[in-house]
């Protein structure tokens, strides 16, 4: 059986990817097994610099790659490119790690005791459709780092990328066996990471529903898991802060990759004294937004992933849906679908509550900080945010309020290789990113040698 990938701006088929069965990937596990016990007796700086290596490969690759995720994912040129460098910037970032995985020794009695950070063996990234090199990266990296084989499945919409990847990493002199990408579905390679037991660790990526029934599935062999599920984020806009700035910069706070982010901005809430007066402002800045050919330099925002997400994400503006204003987007083949902005509308309203993954927005009113709060922790989310303020205290008192992993101060930024990601409640579970991710992919040992008689 095979998958064919189509190009989601012109709905052409791309390529033919074969799938792989539930027992090439137990086998492909076996080999990651055996390559494992090599691979974490690896010198460590050898493993930083083939790491670098890695990422150098990247590096001279990234137009290859980002060619593949404007054809595969619909992606703009210069996201795809951004999202290259982030795999590169990634790798850099890790490859400082295996000679950093820090012991302790801790003063106990009649002897020395001291921790260890043991690698767990073979980990399972399972990546959505969304981002498919970034989030590929945030799993591989600081886990082969940490001394573990990865094999990883990427989204059976979006492999290019992964398996470019994959290619990549050999050429760079990874040992075989040590990154193995499996394209083929959720139910079937996915499911396996899960259920064989080699298989220590999963890292998922993708909607609260599929990760529920991963954290189940892990649950009866207490396997380790960190995840990274939907979201819901609140942009708040209090009158005091500079409104100009942020309306300009709402849109594509919810826009970029055509919405289809977990950390967009999708609910956005301003103090009603300035309400109107933002709304003119984001009519312009959203009319603006170049909705075109993603592989034109010039391109803001792409189309939808697939003919079905677009009729998923439709669903979310029936007729007399309260419609605001609207960009605009091509005619004619590829799944595209015009900024939306959805005003007035109610607190329980779907689009209001429910991720759409999509470029649909809904814009409401608040009285005071208490009542912005309120809204913003209103729902089973937790992700990110942004808060739009001139005063300091104000910021972060809200901040420290909020119920999510990731808030931004004036900014729009979410995620940034160097801090932790990942979200509150429904959002998910464990971390992503930041100094200590290699930890995730370790168990601490203790020893305890005795010095007396
Ligand atoms: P999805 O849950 O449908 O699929 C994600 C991945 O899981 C795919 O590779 C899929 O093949 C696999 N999968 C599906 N069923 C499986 C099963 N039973 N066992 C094992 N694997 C299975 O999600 P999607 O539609 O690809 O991605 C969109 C979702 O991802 C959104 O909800 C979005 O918010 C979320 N997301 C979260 C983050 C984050 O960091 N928090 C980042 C990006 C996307």
């Amino acid at each position: 059986m095979a998958t064919t990938v189509v190009n989601p701006a012109t709905a052409q088929a791309v390529a033919q990817i074969p799938r792989t069965s539930a027992e090439e990937t137990d086998a492909a596990i076996e080999n990651a097994q055996r390559a494992f016990e090599e691979w974490r007796r690896v010198a460590p700086a050898d493993r930083g610099r083939l790491l670098r290596r890695f990422a150098e490969a990247v590096d001279a690759d990234r137009e290859e790659l980002a060619r593949l995720e404007v054809v595969n994912s619909g992606h703009t040129v210069a996201n795809a490119r951004w999202e290259a460098g982030n795999v590169r910037d990634v790798l850099n970032y890790y490859s400082a790690a295996p000679e950093r995985l820090f012991g302790r020794q801790i003063p106990v009695p009649g002897g020395v005791d001291l921790t260890f950070k043991e690698p767990l063996g073979v980990v399972g990234v399972i990546v959505p459709w969304n981002f498919p090199m970034p989030i590929a990266g945030w799993g591989f990296a600081p886990a082969l780092a940490a001394g573990n084989t990865v094999v990883l499945k990427p989204a059976e919409l979006t492999p290019l990328t992964a398996l470019r990847l994959g290619e990549l990493a050999r050429q760079a002199g990874l040992p075989e066996h040590v990154f193995t990408v499996l394209p083929g579905q959720g139910a079937v390679v996915g499911d396996r990471f899960v259920s064989n037991p080699h298989v220590r660790k999963v890292v998922f990526t993708g909607s609260t529903e599929v990760g529920k029934q991963i954290m189940a599935g892990c649950a009866k062999q207490v396997k380790r898991l960190t995840l990274e599920l939907g979201g819901k984020s609140a942009n708040i806009v209090f009158a005091d802060a500079d409104v100009e700035r942020a309306a300009a910069s709402a849109p594509m706070s919810v826009f970029d990759n055509a919405g289809q982010d977990c950390c967009a901005r999708s609910r956005i809430l301003v103090e009603r004294s300035v309400y109107d007066r933002f709304l003119e402002l984001l009519e312009q800045a959203v009319k603006a937004v170049r909705v075109e050919d993603p592989a034109l330099a010039s391109s803001e925002m792409g189309p939808l992933i697939s003919a079905q997400h677009r009729e998923r994400v439709a669903s979310y503006v029936p007729e007399g849906a309260p419609v605001a204003f609207r960009g605009s987007c091509p005619d004619g083949p590829g799944y595209w679908y015009p900024p939306t902005v959805l005003a007035p509308i109610g607190p329980d309203d779907r689009a209001f509550r429910e991720e759409i993954f999509g470029p649909v927005v809904a814009v409401v009113p608040f009285d005071d900080e208490a009542g912005a709060i309120r809204a913003a922790n209103d729902s089973e989310y937790g992700l990110s945010g942004s808060i739009w303020t001139r005063d300091v205290g104000r910021a972060l008192r809200v901040a420290r309020a909020i119920d999510s992993g990731n808030l931004s101060v004036n900014s729009h930024s979410s995620v940034r290789y160097w801090t932790p990601f990942g979200g509150f409640k429904q959002s998910g579970l464990g971390r992503e990113l930041g100094p200590d991710a290699p930890d995730a992919f370790t168990d601490v040992k203790n020893v305890f040698i005795a010095t007396e008689g």
